[in-house]
């Protein structure tokens, strides 16, 4: 069986990279209507022996800052409505922040499956905002390193009951 997995967390965390990094080459959906933004990027995800369709939210990064919260809002709501679980990412060498909050009270609020996951964790810089994560009360963080490939078997250990 496959899923659909929603990559969300706030504009600079890695969740870009994470995504390419899990799709390569293979993405799916390229949409070519001028004027349409893509606020919504997906591919099909490969992960070891699973094959899942992942969504990101793409988009938050152009955004002005008074506009940020309710755009982020309704975009990581419509990617919680399309998938079956969410990967929360933060950043673990900044830490938890007060929009990683919002982040979080927004999939408490949609009753989602989240997984969360402290990108940038590779080297020493990482380590504290990864324990900071348990904090936010929605489990064992998966320390990852999108951009080095860290932490990919740890990934695939954690969606597997989702599988
Ligand atoms: P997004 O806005 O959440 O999609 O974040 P991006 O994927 O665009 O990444 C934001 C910045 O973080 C870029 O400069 C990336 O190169 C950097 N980045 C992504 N993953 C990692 C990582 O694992 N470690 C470090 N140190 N930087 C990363
Ligand atoms: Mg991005």
């Amino acid at each position: 069986m496959t899923f659909t997995l929603a990559i969300v967390g706030r504009p600079n965390v890695g969740k870009s990279t994470l995504f390419n990094r899990l799709v390569g080459k293979r993405l799916a959906l390229v949409d070519d209507q001028p004027g349409v933004t893509r606020d919504l990027r997906e591919g099909e995800a490969r992960l070891g022996d699973l094959r899942f369709t992942v969504i990101d939210t793409a988009g938050l990064e152009e955004v002005t800052d008074d506009s940020l919260q309710g755009r982020m809002r309704r975009l990581t709501e419509r990617a919680v409505a399309e998938a079956d679980a969410c990967l929360f990412v933060i950043d673990a060498r900044m830490g938890v922040t007060p929009t990683d909050e919002v982040f979080a009270d927004i999939l408490r609020r949609a009753n989602a499956r989240v997984i969360l996951a402290a990108n940038k964790s590779e080297g020493r810089a990482g380590q504290a905002g990864v324990f900071e994560a348990y904090g936010l009360g929605l489990g064992e963080p998966v320390p990852l390193s999108a951009e080095h490939g860290e932490g990919m078997a740890e990934l695939h250990a954690a969606l597997m009951p989702i599988a």
